[in-house]
């Protein structure tokens, strides 16, 4: 899976500059040339990153970082800050506003690219290539399989995705029409009882014990025993 990355920058020459060569690397681009388009692309389909230029029009990459951060269904989304900006303040503010990591202006395209799979590898590992492993759960996303101690899991699409997106979240609780949105391709018009449904093949296939924790009136979590 080809991790899906929003590039938010108002000038056309870099933007290209970047699709060309985060593409080249590996990265699906999406465009944004302004904060209030880069808004409603991540509400309507969260990627996998976000990089941020700081200079936008109508609304500044540091406004726009920290509204993602305030929104229960983006706030765990990894943001990458590109900026003019060199000054140590900037940078501090930068980083309380919630981005991860923060590239200056003039950069060489494989710093940028090391640096975005830096902050990959940390927040998404499933996605960078590598293994989740919570408690005695383990999921590789390259060959696709999933197994709970010795034992290969035999997941659906759906669960897999979902068992994926609980592992590299374990802990948090996740509501359903969250999971909707973050592990079905179209979940936005699904009927919250597909969750349901999916949770309860995925429970039927981790057996005993459950490692998925029902929060009443909220959600779901991932949170599974200590390995022994
Ligand atoms: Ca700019």
């Amino acid at each position: 899976m080809r991790p899906r990355i929003l590039v938010v920058e108002d000038e056309p020459a870099l933007q290209q500059i970047l699709a060309f060569n985060l593409t080249a690397a590996g990265f699906e681009v999406e465009q944004a040339f302004d904060g209030e388009e880069a808004l409603d692309r991540l509400l309507a389909r969260p990627p996998d990153l976000v990089l941020l230029d700081w200079m936008l029009p109508e609304r500044s990459g540091l406004e726009l970082c920290r509204r993602i951060r305030r929104d229960p269904a983006l706030r765990d989304l990894p943001v990458v800050m590109l900026t003019a900006r060199g000054e140590e303040a900037d940078r501090v503010r930068g980083l309380e506003g919630g981005a991860d990591d923060y590239v200056t202006k003039p950069f060489s395209m494989a710093e940028l690219i090391a640096r975005l799979r830096a902050v990959l590898r940390r927040t998404r590992p499933a996605l960078a290539g590598g293994e989740l492993r919570v408690g005695d759960l383990r999921l590789d996303s390259q060959t696709h399989r999933a197994f709970r101690g010795a034992r290969e899991l035999r997941l659906a699409p759906t669960e897999f995705r979902l068992l994926q997106f609980l592992m590299e979240h374990p802990g948090r609780v996740f509501s359903r029409s969250q999971l909707l949105e973050r592990v079905w391709a179209d979940g936005a018009d699904l009927d919250p009882r597909a969750v349901d449904a999916a949770i309860r093949r995925l429970r039927r296939a981790l057996g005993p014990p459950d490692p998925i924790r029902t929060v009443r009136a909220e959600g779901y979590a991932l949170e599974p025993p200590a390995q022994t």
